[in-house]
């Protein structure tokens, strides 16, 4: 049973990339980003809550996410592995995955991070927006998602450079590339 946390700052191909592991791993995704978007859509209580962040670019309050994280993880483990996207985006949230990976026997196996040049996020997002129908895709809000990263999310890097657990790979050019970097991280788990 293997935990990989997939990082990145918006637009570094973190959903794509996991996709494309998954198919090859057979491994559970949770992007906390489509759990709350499949929310708004089914127009939850927590939906519309979640809406009035998303739409202004924040983060969903800490214990919010982390009671919908364990929700989701217990709906779809045990299983062979889970590749978190999205998650954990504060150092709370990293400290409340490692408390109820450890309840469950289990750990974050590795964090990896795609690296991906600023310039090249805004662009990739500006585009994303043409045909994603994301109300949070256009570039004031973009601007607004790359600093809460800068601010609140970043410092992931350095907590779980401390824990042992921080990788950090290219998150640009040829996408095959990317997958096959990530992958030779996974196998060598
Ligand atoms: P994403 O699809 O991962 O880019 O997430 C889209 C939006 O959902 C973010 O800008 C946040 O408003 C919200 N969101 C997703 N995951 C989290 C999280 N772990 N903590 C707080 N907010 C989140």
């Amino acid at each position: 049973m293997k935990n990989i946390v997939i990082f990145g700052a918006p637009g570094s191909g973190k959903g794509t990339q996991s996709d494309l592991l998954v198919k090859k791993y057979g491994f559970k995704h949770i992007s906390t980003g489509d759990v709350l978007r499949a929310e708004i859509k089914n127009g939850t209580s927590l939906g519309q809550t979640a809406k009035s962040y998303i739409d202004k670019g924040q983060l969903i309050p800490d214990e919010l996410m982390i009671d919908i994280l364990a929700n989701v993880y217990d709906s779809l483990c045990p299983c062979d592995g889970v590749i978190f996207d999205g998650f954990p985006r504060t150092i709370p949230q990293a400290e409340a995955l490692k408390r109820m990976l450890k309840e469950r026997k289990g750990e974050v196996d590795v964090m990896i991070e795609l690296s991906v040049p600023d310039e090249m996020l805004m662009e990739r997002l500006i585009n994303r927006g043409k045909t994603s129908g994301r109300a949070d895709d256009n570039e004031e809000t973009i601007r607004k998602r790359l600093d809460v990263y800068k601010n609140q999310t970043a410092p992931l890097i350095e907590w779980y450079k401390t824990d042992g657990k921080h990788r950090a790979i290219k998150g640009h050019g040829a996408l095959e590339e990317i997958t096959d970097t990530l992958s030779e991280v996974i196998d060598s788990l």
